[in-house]
């Protein structure tokens, strides 16, 4: 269903309009496309509470950005764009790993203070964080004041920007999540709070265009919508794509594999025995698994039988930890594996009417949260999650009119996500190069008003 607000505030007497009547003004988002893979403009390197110990100057120079480094509060007309008319920088990455102190967070706010307002539309802003300190309660609250620092400017920098935050002490482990953020590919992904581990990389040399070649990828629930979005993206990224949904879906799931050269699996996630099926099918294993697959079936608590809880909890939470248990247990998850699963900012936030599908998706974020460190250590493989806001999919246009005009507007970007956007994040989990990032959750919901 076409976001017909969003096409009107793009012409000039719409965008009149709207302002004077003080409603919300989407800016369009720059998606990734083959024309335009990157951001255009250079990346402005800041750093605040003084030198982290952080290699960066590096792995920033291999987003492809063209890097200008400053010092907190020094910021050049030059460089920040703001006073000579030039353009300023497409993102900005505030390293505040180093910050340990509140009178070293003022540095932060003399870093940005400048030049956020030249960070060029659909731009990005990344700001470095350390693990909080437990033995420093003076470095654990100004780390964690980073947290509110993001998400308010997150709420308030407007354009179709993003803020994030990455928790990180080692620079090369966390370049395929710095590279994922400070691209078109994160366009939707904005207020999140990401911590990046040390894991080694894979061996050799990494891929980036095609970084899934030779891997073999099952996504559930992918013969439509977000699901079919991962497939596409998968394959897109030189990925053999298992597209698995229900036998009713059956044709659906063949045109989608056979368009993406991949191979269609019809099952019932539900299946006691799925995980087996799926390891059948596939005898020589699989790196990537995407639990995608899930079901609404909303009534307030009061009203709501037993079968909608149970077959909610069924597909989006309890196939999940049957179908990763029985792959984990028979070796199927290659080393070097990962594993997507689906939960939703319903299930983080709580929705009036959806306490079958809140629970089953905060229990995805539970499940993750603690199978990763495990799953880690024992299998090599990783355990994540993406939580989609509102994304505009057949789910969500048979939601009634005004409930669904406001999921699209509540939310920093003022819009909804498109399947691509959940894609391109699960993408970067699935990464060989994401070994790091393990145990996250992360929203792709625009910075949605509902929850954290
Ligand atoms: P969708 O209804 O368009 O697609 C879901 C797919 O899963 C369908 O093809 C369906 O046939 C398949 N499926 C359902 N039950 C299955 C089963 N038992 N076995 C195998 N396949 C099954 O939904 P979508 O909007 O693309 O959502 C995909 C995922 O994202 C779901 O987990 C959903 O809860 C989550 N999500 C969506 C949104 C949104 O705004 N669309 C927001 C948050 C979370």
């Amino acid at each position: 269903m076409a976001d017909r607000y969003l096409s009107f505030t793009a012409t000039a007497p719409g965008r009149f309009l709207t302002a004077r009547l003080g409603l919300p003004q989407p800016a369009a988002l720059s998606r990734w496309t083959a024309e335009r893979p990157g951001l255009d403009g250079h990346l402005l390197h800041l750093t605040a509470g003084g030198p982290s110990g952080l290699d960066l100057a590096p792995v920033l120079a291999r987003t492809g950005l063209p890097t200008a480094t400053e010092a907190a509060g020094a910021t050049t007309g030059s460089t920040a764009g703001s006073a000579t008319g030039s353009p300023g920088p497409a993102a900005v990455v505030l390293d505040a790993t180093g910050v340990r102190d509140v009178d070293a967070l003022a540095e932060v706010h003399a870093a940005l203070h400048p030049v956020v307002r030249s960070v060029a539309a659909s731009g990005r802003v990344v700001v470095l964080g350390a693990p909080l300190d437990a033995r420093d309660h003076h470095q654990s609250a100004v780390q964690q004041a980073l947290e509110g620092f993001v998400r308010s400017l997150g709420k308030e920098i407007g354009r179709g920007r993003t803020v994030n935050l990455v928790r990180l002490t080692d620079a090369p482990a966390a370049e395929s999540t710095l590279r994922f953020l400070l691209s078109p590919k994160s366009a939707y992904v904005s207020g999140q709070v990401i911590g990046v581990g040390t894991a080694e990389g894979p061996d050799g040399p990494v891929d980036w265009t095609l970084p899934l070649t030779g891997r073999t990828a099952l996504v559930t629930g992918a013969a439509r919508g977000i699901g079919e979005a991962v497939a596409e993206t998968l394959a897109r990224y030189g990925a053999h794509v298992v597209v698995l949904d229900v036998p009713q879906a059956a044709e659906d799931a063949r045109r989608v594999a056979a368009r993406l050269g991949g191979s269609a699996l019809t099952l019932d996630i539900t299946a006691a025995d799925a995980g087996e099926r799926i390891a059948a099918e596939l005898p020589d294993g699989l790196d990537v698994l995407i639990h995608n697959a899930g079901i609404t079936r909303d009534r307030r608590l009061v009203n709501m039988p037993a079968e909608r809880w149970s077959s909610v909890l069924d597909v989006n939470l309890a196939s999940v930890l049957r179908t990763t248990d029985a792959l984990l247990a028979k070796g199927a998850l290659r080393t070097g594996g990962r594993i997507v699963a689906t939960a939703s900012i319903a299930g983080l936030a709580g929705n009036a009417g959806q306490t079958n599908y809140g629970a089953s998706k905060a229990g995805v974020a539970g499940l993750v949260r603690s199978l990763a460190p495990r799953a880690l250590a024992e299998h090599g493989v990783t355990v994540n999650a993406v939580a989609p806001g509102f994304i505009e999919t057949k789910m969500t246009a048979a939601v009634p009119l005004f409930i669904r005009e406001a999921g699209r507007r509540m939310n920093s970007l003022a819009q909804g996500g498109l399947p691509v956007d959940v894609a391109e994040t699960t993408a970067w989990l699935a990464h060989p190069a994401s070994g790091s990032v393990n145990g996250q959750v992360v929203r792709v919901c625009g910075q949605s008003l509902l929850g954290a």
